[in-house]
Formats: structure tokens, C-alpha cells, sequence
């Protein structure tokens, strides 16, 4: 584990120190769980932002895009149950004076469980070797047997008092599964009580009488209070869904593992309208959907897993998680809702209009139910990121730091490196960036020796270097190197636009979404 903290922290130091993530404010000592995207880093955003939205809005015949407003009326977050029920279960060690999330420290006692049997099966496949059945030997042997025994003793009871809200419990089961605060070390505990996480302010003057208003805590109920006007004036037919990337807001208590958990966050929602019944069929066809957008970026299908709710919030009749395999663990990253008819049939109510949709087919109106599919920008930048990082020892010692990102998401896509600073080469340099500039981030770099140029363009993932050489000048070539493998090709320069278009574009990674 220390390995993997510490590989954590040369990553959100690489982060900083070439220009991803800067904590915000910083030369005021920062601002706790904020942070600023640097130059690369609004760049690689943007292409996560790019890749989702034309997957929503572009391959999907029946899916339109919004973007609404961050303040709302008021009103909406009774409706919606924010203000009643949007909260966190938390506790403080008295010793450290740290707040923690009961539910999260109890996740992590879970999480041990798992740990424990996957050391023994990496112990037995090195005792086996090539004969080695895992899947056998997590039946049969009995010290796995236990382990999974005991935690599902603590998963019931832990879902149990999740869903009673039943907060002594929660307490009692972190006392008597003698959980220690990571810092003080010590077991001495408060009670648990809800906190919660929306943030409020105030609008108008007061002298006009001013009005409470939160900052949305999720793009959500922008989507749901629009879905008349967007029914309506795109002549949607159900079934059919809403798109919006945007900002939301959460008072997080625990803040902590980088923009993993963040107050001030980016989120990419669609939510789908569909016939009451249906909703289970299309949650299903939905997580598979968004399997495969993740799956698609390449980033290794073992790193991802689905993790099934043990509490269903107030409005879900199923919900899953899409988790990614991170430096500290397997982690939601994006959430999929069977939301029911909860939202709408809510806004019903509390504005007293009539939310329904007439379905010609059937005869009848109804309210519709809905899928959510619920991903954060930050964590899905997080674990691209994360999972792109290495450390290469090259021949001779060398090491380099290679962001191998999808070269689709890639911050530069192309660096032109001329050799020397001399003999025209700059200027053929600039007259290729300029061409390349019009369809892809391409930047020109003169400084310093190729090697240190091509490390420099490693460290922040750029998938190509194009280098301008005394041959470039008489035959029209230049040589084109790999950023994984380091290879270089010969290749003329006016076929450099159709070669990058073809590796770097967001189509790419779009056409194999269908196939
Ligand atoms: P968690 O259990 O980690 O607090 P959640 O279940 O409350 O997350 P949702 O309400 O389902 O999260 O939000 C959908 C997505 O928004 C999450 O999958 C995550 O990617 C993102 N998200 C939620 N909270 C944060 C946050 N504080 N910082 C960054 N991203 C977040």
C-alpha cells in the first residue's frame, strides 16, 4: 500500500509541475478540496468533455443536449429531497479532531476483506504456477472461505443500518470492528450525525428581501425541470434523453485523494425518459453502453468493475456504480440510477404543473421514469491520468516519464522538433505547425537537445513528435516518433494531416463505439 501512496503522490506532483492541476488559490496557501486546471490540464478535460458529449449527442438519434443554469429556484431542492435527505453520515475521532464519513470508514473495513483473499491467491499462484486455478482455489480453500464469510457478516450489517438510517449502529459497528482513525490511531469516537453537503447563499438585495439558494449539488434537476420545454420543442418521443455537462457543488466534509472528492466539481449527465415498466431493461442497456465508452479508451478492461448499491437513494429502484481501479483503490468514477418517476412526479407536485408525456402508441399519458447515467469529469480525468503514468527505464540507464495517454485525449497532439536552431530548419518547423494547427493542438519546440525535447513531450503525453531535419529540406520527409514505443518513420510531410487525423481525432475513438 505505502508503494502505491507513494506512486500517488509522484503523480499529483507530476500533475502540478507540468501544468495539469494546481490546487486553487494557491499563493494564498490554497482553498481545501478547489482546484484549477492548468494548461494541459483544460486541454485533456476538454477531450474527456468532447468524447462524452459527441457519444451522447451525435451517436445517439434521440438524445439532445441542455445547458442550464446553475442557480434554481428554491423550491426545486425540496422537491427534489436535498434538502431533507442530502446528507452524509459523519463522525469524529476526539484525539485527532478529524471528521470522517462513518460509511466510507466502513467501506475501507470491507475493502480489507477483499485485500486479505487477494494476497492469498497471489501466495497460492506462486506456489502453483502455471497449474493454478483461481477460481478453484477462491472456492475450495478455506481460509478464503472465511474471510468472505466474515465480510459478508459486515456488508449485511452494514447495509442494514444504511437503510434503516440507523446511525447508532453505524457507530457500534465502528466500534466493534475496533476501526482506529488512520491518524491519532485511537478508537475514541462521537456519535454519528447527518451533515448536509449543499452549499448556500443568498440572492437579491435584502432590502428587496433576499432569497436562499443553493448551488446545485447535481446537474440533474436542471434536466428535470426542463423536460417540457425540450419534449416539446424537439418534438422528443419517449423513449429519449437529456445531455448537460456542468458544474456542481458539494459541501464535502472528507476531502481528500486529489480531485478524486472535490467541493467544486464537473459533471456529464443524461437522463433518459422512458415508458414506466421499461426502466429496468433500459438501466441494463445503459450500463452496457457505458461499459463500453470507458472500455473503448483502451486504458485495460481488467481496471474496471461494476459495483451494485447497497443503499438505493430515496429516488432509485436499482443503481450501480462503474468503478476504476485508482492507486488507492477501486473507486466509483461514474454512477448509473434507475431514478424511477420519482423527480418528475416531485416537480408535479411541488409546482403544481403537469409533468406527463401523451404516448401515442399506448393511448395514454403517464410520467415518465428515468435512467441517469452520472459521471464526473475530475474522477474520470483522475483515472486517465492515474492509469496513463509510468516510469520507463530505457538502455542505458535512462528513465523517462511517459504519460501514455489515448492519443485522442491527448493535451498536444503533435510537437515539430527541428533539429538545430539553424540551416532553415525552424522555419520549415513552423511552416508544418502552421498547417497542423488548423485540426490539431501542435506545438513547436526549439529548445534544448531532441532528447531532452522528446522527454519533455513524454512527460506530458503527446502522442507524436514530428522532427525537421537537412533531409526534411530536400525530400519533403520528416521523421515521425512514437511516443509508447519510441519508433521513428520516415514519412512525407503532406502526409502527415491524414496520418494524425486517423490516430488523434475523437471520431476514432467515436467509429469504434459503434462497430
Ligand atoms: P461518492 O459516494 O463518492 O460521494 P456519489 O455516489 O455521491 O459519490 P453521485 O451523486 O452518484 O456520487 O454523482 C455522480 C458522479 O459525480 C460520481 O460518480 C462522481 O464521478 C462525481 N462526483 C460526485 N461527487 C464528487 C466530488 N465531490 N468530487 C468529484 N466528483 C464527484
Amino acid at each position: 500500500m505505502a508503494k502505491q501512496e507513494d506512486l500517488f503522490k509522484t503523480i499529483v506532483a507530476h500533475a502540478k509541475e507540468y501544468g495539469f492541476v494546481f490546487q486553487s488559490s494557491e499563493i494564498y496557501d490554497g482553498l481545501s478540496a478547489v482546484y484549477d486546471y492548468g494548461q494541459n490540464g483544460v486541454e485533456l478535460k476538454n477531450n474527456i468533455k468532447r468524447y462524452w458529449w459527441e457519444a451522447m449527442t451525435m451517436l445517439h438519434d434521440n438524445i439532445v443536449g441542455i445547458d442550464s443554469a446553475i442557480f434554481m429556484h428554491p423550491t426545486i431542492w425540496k422537491a427534489s429531497g436535498h434538502v431533507d435527505a442530502f446528507n452524509d453520515p459523519l463522525i469524529d475521532n476526539k484525539d485527532s479532531k478529524k471528521r470522517y464519513r462513518a460509511d466510507v470508514l466502513i467501506e475501507e473495513e470491507l475493502a480489507k476483506f477483499d485485500d486479505k483473499a487477494d494476497k492469498e491467491v497471489a501466495k497460492a499462484r506462486k506456489r502453483f504456477g502455471e497449474s493454478f486455478d483461481e477460481k478453484l482455489f477462491r472456492e475450495t480453500n478455506p481460509k478464503v472461505a472465511e474471510l468472505s464469510k466474515k465480510k459478508e457478516e459486515l456488508h449485511k450489517r452494514f447495509s442494514d443500518a444504511m437503510n434503516a438510517n440507523d446511525l447508532n449502529e453505524l457507530r457500534q459497528i465502528i466500534l466493534d470492528y475496533e476501526i482506529v482513525d488512520p491518524i491519532s490511531g485511537t478508537r475514541n469516537w462521537t456519535d454519528v450525525r447527518q451533515f448536509n453537503l449543499m452549499f448556500k447563499t443568498e440572492m437579491g438585495s435584502t432590502a428587496d428581501g433576499a432569497m436562499d439558494v443553493y448551488l446545485r449539488p447535481e446537474t440533474a434537476q436542471g434536466i428535470f425541470v426542463n423536460y417540457l420545454n425540450v419534449q416539446k420543442t424537439g418534438r422528443m418521443r419517449i423513449p429519449f434523453g437529456i445531455a448537460q455537462i456542468g458544474k456542481a457543488f458539494r459541501n464535502e466534509i472528507v476531502a481528500r485523494q486529489f480531485i478524486f472528492r472535490m467541493r467544486e466539481f464537473e459533471q456529464m449527465e443524461m437522463q433518459f425518459f422512458v415508458r414506466p415498466g421499461e426502466e429496468l431493461k433500459w438501466f441494463q442497456k445503459w450500463k452496457e453502453t457505458r461499459m463500453k465508452w470507458h472500455k473503448t479508451l483502451g486504458l485495460g478492461d481488467e481496471k474496471y468493475r461494476f459495483h451494485d448499491h447497497d443503499k438505493l437513494a430515496h429516488y432509485a429502484n436499482a443503481a450501480t456504480d462503474i468503478e476504476f481501479q485508482m492507486p488507492f483503490g477501486f473507486k466509483e468514477v461514474e454512477g448509473i440510477h434507475s431514478r424511477t418517476n420519482f423527480d418528475l412526479g416531485q416537480h408535479e407536485k411541488f409546482s403544481g404543473k403537469k409533468i406527463q408525456y401523451f404516448d401515442p402508441e399506448l393511448n395514454e399519458s403517464y410520467v415518465p421514469y428515468v435512467i441517469e447515467t452520472s459521471i464526473g469529469v475530475d474522477r474520470m480525468f483522475l483515472s486517465v491520468f492515474c492509469s496513463c503514468y509510468e516510469e520507463q527505464m530505457l538502455e542505458g540507464g535512462e528513465k523517462r516519464v511517459v504519460l501514455h495517454f489515448p492519443a485522442p485525449l491527448a493535451p498536444v497532439k503533435c510537437a515539430v522538433l527541428p533539429l538545430v536552431k539553424k540551416d532553415g530548419l525552424p522555419e520549415k518547423a513552423k511552416e508544418i505547425q502552421q498547417k497542423l494547427r488548423f485540426d490539431f493542438t501542435c506545438q513547436i519546440d526549439e529548445k534544448d537537445s531532441i532528447g531532452k525535447r522528446y522527454r519533455r513531450q513524454d512527460a506530458i503525453g503527446t502522442p507524436y513528435c514530428i522532427t525537421v531535419d537537412h533531409q526534411s529540406l530536400e525530400d519533403n520527409t520528416v521523421t515521425l516518433r512514437h511516443r509508447d514505443s519510441m519508433e521513428q518513420q520516415r514519412v512525407n510531410i503532406d502526409d502527415l494531416e491524414s496520418i494524425l487525423a486517423e490516430k488523434v481525432s475523437i471520431n476514432s475513438l467515436l467509429r469504434k463505439l459503434v462497430e
